[in-house]
């Protein structure tokens, strides 16, 4: 299912490359995580050594694969990138690593789906750059030990408690990704209408930025989309415009959209606001488990619009008030 306004990628974001800022200058928010990447890369560019493994987690869209090129290019080393579901055999990670050049940047994202057997090949080659391959099969296998060139692997994730802790604890520099605040993304806003060649007034730029979920990828699209709508029109995208075309793509006033709507909905109108578990919310909305935490409720915890709680979702006061609905006496937030 394609949603507009969920941080996950669509087939539609292969546009993004555009818009991807290519230096750490150039990248916008994350002032605490940007202080350290800089001086990681510094420190390891003046050694001349491969930098430590980075972790970068926090939910989709909010510039993890970004981030990965960035480091790569200011480390002047190259990058490759590769997935934890696409990673099926041993034997798929081994032809990475054993094409590395030294010091490389190695990305892989969704790194909590990676197979266990191909973490275990990880651990040593993460550890000591060595590889243990296993040569034949039955009781005439044997172990076979190769050196790797050093490397840095750059790891994504949505969440850093998916990881198993011996992998976890083999990335020395985790670093966790932050929603952009609407200042930041009207930044990012104003400066991809540049970058796509089209005017977007100030007011408008901030529309798409309060309406993007705090993630830049939603930003890019919705601008994108906004861009068509103000080409068609023969008219800048000015505040009007954005929000014209907003609604009309069904995006409200804080960015959710009929998903959002119909998850904070079932909440109160069939859970009294809840608590109600995760399952059974997931089930009602025929959505996974994972989307729902993924995906979707990272926003609407992060706004107050429901929290998590021991025995379930709750629906907060801010998610009763966007719903216009008055709260039970006996509601638990
Ligand atoms: P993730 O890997 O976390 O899912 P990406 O790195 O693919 O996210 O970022 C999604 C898109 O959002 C990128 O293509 C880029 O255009 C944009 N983006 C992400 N972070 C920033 C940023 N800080 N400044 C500007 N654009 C950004």
């Amino acid at each position: 299912h394609a949603r507009l306004t969920a941080g996950d990628r669509l087939d539609e974001d292969v546009n993004d490359a555009a818009l991807r800022p290519q230096t750490l200058a150039d990248f916008t928010g994350q002032p605490a995580l940007r202080e350290n990447l800089q001086v990681f890369v510094q420190a390891a560019r003046d050694r001349g050594d491969a930098m430590d493994h980075v972790l970068l987690f926090g939910p989709p869209g909010l510039g993890k694969t970004t981030l990965a090129q960035i480091v790569s290019r200011e480390l002047g080393v190259g990058f490759r990138a590769t997935s934890g579901p696409v990673l099926q055999r041993a034997g798929d990670l081994a032809a990475i690593l054993t094409n590395l050049q030294p010091r490389d940047v190695l990305f892989v994202d969704e790194i909590h789906r990676l197979q266990p057997a191909i973490e275990e090949t990880l651990y040593p080659a993460m550890e000591d750059f060595q590889l243990d391959l296993i040569i034949g099969e039955g009781p005439a296998a044997r172990t076979v030990r190769i050196d790797l060139p050093p490397f840095t692997l750059v790891g994504a994730t949505t969440r850093a408690g998916l990881l198993a802790t011996p992998l976890r604890d083999r990335f020395g520099i985790p670093l966790r990704l932050q929603f952009y605040s609407p200042e930041e993304l009207q930044l990012i806003v104003s400066r991809g209408a540049n970058k796509l060649g089209f005017v977007l007034t100030e007011d408008g730029a901030r529309e798409i930025a309060t309406r993007s979920r705090g993630t830049p990828r939603i930003a890019g699209r919705l601008l994108r989309r906004v861009r068509d709508f103000a080409a068609v029109a023969g008219k800048p995208a000015d505040r009007k415009l954005c929000d014209d075309a907003l609604k009309r793509l069904e995006v409200d006033s804080l960015g959710l959209d009929a998903m959002d709507r119909r998850y904070l909905r079932r909440l109160a109108e069939h859970h009294g606001g809840g608590p109600v578990g995760v399952e059974t919310l997931a089930a009602a909305l025929a959505e996974s488990r994972d989307t729902l935490e993924e995906v979707i409720e990272p926003f609407l915890i992060q706004e107050g619009l429901i929290l998590r709680t021991q025995r379930g979702r709750v629906l907060g006061m801010p998610g009763w008030r966007h719903l216009g609905m008055t709260p039970p006496r006996n509601a638990v937030a």
